[in-house]
């Protein structure tokens, strides 16, 4: 599965974590392709190389949704 984060912070300040379905994916302007991953937990590791504060997506990465 190939997994993104999104360049723009929410309002508490977490970058979330999509996969590549997601009909909540930010646009293309707003978000950094992180690689293909087996698990979420994988994915969330790389996010966290770029930002302190990443947080899987509520909607389709609900294991690694934190905040
Ligand atoms: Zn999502």
């Amino acid at each position: 599965m190939n997994y993104y984060v999104n360049t723009q912070p929410q309002d508490n300040g977490d970058h979330e974590v999509h996969k590549s379905t997601c009909m909540h994916l930010p646009d293309v302007s707003h978000r950094r392709y992180l690689g293909n991953f087996a698990t979420d937990q994988e994915a969330l590791r790389e996010a966290r190389k770029y930002y302190l504060r990443a947080d899987g997506c509520f909607y389709c990465c609900p294991k690694i949704h934190l905040h």
